[in-house]
């Protein structure tokens, strides 16, 4: 099917194969440790610092970074792979409406 498939059937099948793909994120969630708010506390002043989770990344040349409250991080792993599924629907989607256009292209020359 693929191979006789018009710009219009790859849209067709980019937009059904990224119906359900939610959540999505890109960049990556990783444990980073940042000290509280409160005074003299012994977990800071130990040196051990608290560690949360943070969603980060890089929007053109500006890195991003933002909390992850611990019980939210699961859902967050699972959204990067979703975005990273994403990521290759996107490749394949370029690639085979290059192939669709260029076919549509030379059967109008045809004519
Ligand atoms: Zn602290």
């Amino acid at each position: 099917m693929s191979h006789r498939e018009s710009s219009q059937d790859v849209r067709r099948w980019f937009l059904r194969a990224i119906k359900d793909l939610w959540p999505v994120a890109l960049g990556s969630v990783s444990l980073r440790k940042s000290p509280c708010i409160r005074q003299n506390c012994p977990t800071c002043a130990s040196g051990k610092g608290h560690s949360s989770y943070a969603l980060s990344g890089y929007r053109g040349k500006r890195r991003f970074s933002v909390y992850v409250p611990d019980e939210l991080a699961p859902d967050i792993q699972r959204a990067l792979e979703q975005g990273r599924r994403l990521q290759d629907f996107l490749k394949e989607a370029g690639v085979r409406y290059v192939r669709a256009r260029k076919r549509e292209r030379r059967s109008r020359r045809e004519k």
